[in-house]
């Protein structure tokens, strides 16, 4: 891709729009603590404005340093209005736990999340455009675009590419223990953590799978019983490192 950032500053810019106010101490401009959480996954939600009217669409994702990028079908509402360019807030996050104190008030969630804004494009070059079709798919499962049954240019044609440039950005983090008031540490009921994990189960092949054809080294990092976040940082850090080879 074209649009890594090279020699970024450590930290995103902060103005009014990402400064966090609530729970400040939970958050983070750092570059590096906003990518991990979108290294950790591939479901987002898009938010935007159309004639005075908010929408927020999850969709899959994937980043390239400072540039994210979404896709859809051509024909889609989302889509055909982000044409001209229109401002965009794409937001990441993980579920981590569920925090159980002894009051209702104090009930919380472990989890990460980050929080983007910038200007969305359509991807007009049809360069670009052919290099983000690859990697939506090498970014999850890297050197699996090459082995596949090339695109097809209607189905090129049927497929709008989405790109930002992250302007800025903010993540926050919640990771710890029951914060009750000290009061309540003698009510009789428990408290603590239960964690959540998204774990990876064992595959289906397909019906109809030609004989001795086997899982490539691409879906190596998708194993049984793996967490997911993990599996797809793995996933980004190779592609990252085969961009690099590029
Ligand atoms: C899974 C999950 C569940 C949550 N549940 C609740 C809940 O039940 N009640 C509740 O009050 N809050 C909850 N939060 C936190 C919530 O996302 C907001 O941080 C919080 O509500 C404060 O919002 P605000 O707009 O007032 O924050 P502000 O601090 O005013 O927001 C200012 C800026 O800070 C940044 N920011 C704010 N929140 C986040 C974030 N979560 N991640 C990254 N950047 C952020 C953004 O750049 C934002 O524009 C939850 C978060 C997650 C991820």
């Amino acid at each position: 891709m074209t649009d890594v950032t090279l020699d970024a500053p450590s930290t995103f810019p902060v103005s009014a729009r990402n400064r966090l106010k609530r729970y400040h101490e939970r958050g983070s401009y750092d570059r590096d603590a906003v990518f991990a959480i979108l290294d950790a996954g591939m479901l987002c939600h898009v938010a935007y404005v159309i004639e005075g009217q908010p929408y927020c669409t999850p969709t899959i994702y994937w980043h390239e340093g400072d540039m994210l990028y979404w896709h859809g079908s051509s024909a889609s509402r989302m889509l055909r209005h982000l044409k001209g360019g229109t401002p965009a807030c794409l937001t990441v996050s993980h579920l981590d736990g569920l925090v159980l104190a002894r009051s209702g008030f104090n009930h919380s969630l472990n989890y990460r999340s980050a929080m983007c804004f910038g200007t969305a494009r359509i991807l007009d070059d049809p360069d670009e455009k052919a290099r983000a079709l690859v990697g939506v798919v090498d970014r999850f499962f890297p050197g699996r675009a090459a082995e596949l049954r090339q695109i097809t240019g209607q189905e090129s044609k049927a497929t709008t590419v989405i790109g930002m440039r992250i302007e800025e950005a903010s993540a926050k983090v919640r990771a710890k223990n029951v914060g009750d008031d000290d009061e309540d540490g003698t009510h009789p009921v428990w408290a603590g953590v239960i964690p959540v994990r998204t774990i990876i189960g064992e595959e289906e092949p397909s019906p109809g799978l030609m004989p001795g054809v086997e899982r490539s080294e691409a879906l190596a990092a998708y194993r049984p019983g793996r967490r997911l976040d993990e599996a797809l940082t793995e996933a980004q850090r190779l592609y990252e490192g085969e961009a690099a080879r590029d």
